[in-house]
């Protein structure tokens, strides 16, 4: 299955979850099959030719397409989530999203120092998230290059804002006009 092909399984809703925003919709893609299994195969070629050690995926929709592609290529799989979820001592950072604020924390005992971490994600839009992500990991030593997703608003600038920080973006479709 291609990537337009991918593409025409996003169901885009209008208005949500607030007015002016077009809600791009992974749940018909990985409701269907081959749909999910070509998608994840995209991502495991990318996070393999980044030359991955770790994936990191983030809360809630990294962590579907994140950990299947850990599973694939055997590597270790560290959840980045929302605030309160880890029962440890974790590290946090604050950040905006296109709508709102939110916080990540993760358990920086679960990185070794060096460790090349590669970033899966459903969506970018902003960037604000896998900044805050590509942050995190590097306060607890990981090597951070490589951010893969799905799908790309690039008109929201949040590849160029990760470029702004040495990380590379690569997604497998791309939606325009946001
Ligand atoms: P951002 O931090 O602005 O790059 O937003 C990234 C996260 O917000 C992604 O992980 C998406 O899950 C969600 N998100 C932001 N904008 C949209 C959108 N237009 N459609 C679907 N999900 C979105």
């Amino acid at each position: 299955m291609t990537p337009d092909a991918l593409k025409e399984l996003v169901r885009t809703v209008p208005d949500f979850p607030e007015a002016g925003i077009q809600f791009r919709d992974i749940t018909t893609l990985i409701g269907n099959g081959p749909g999910l299994a070509a998608t994840v195969n995209y991502l495991v070629e990318m996070a393999r030719n980044a030359g991955a050690e770790a994936i990191a995926g983030m809360e809630a929709r990294g962590f579907i397409f994140g950990a299947a592609v850990a599973v694939e290529l055997e590597l270790p799989f560290i959840p980045v989530r929302k605030p309160g979820k880890l029962p440890v001592d974790t590290i946090g950072v604050d950040y905006a999203l296109e709508y709102g604020t939110d916080r990540l924390e993760i358990d920086p005992t679960s990185i070794a120092d060096g460790q090349r971490i590669v970033i899966v994600d459903d969506l970018i839009a902003t960037g604000g998230t896998a900044q805050a992500a590509v942050q995190l990991l590097r306060m607890a030593g990981g090597k951070v290059d490589d951010a893969l997703f799905v799908i790309d608003l690039p008109d929201l600038g949040g590849a160029a804002k990760l470029a702004g920080a040495d990380v590379s973006v690569s997604a497998l479709m791309q939606f325009g006009g946001d």
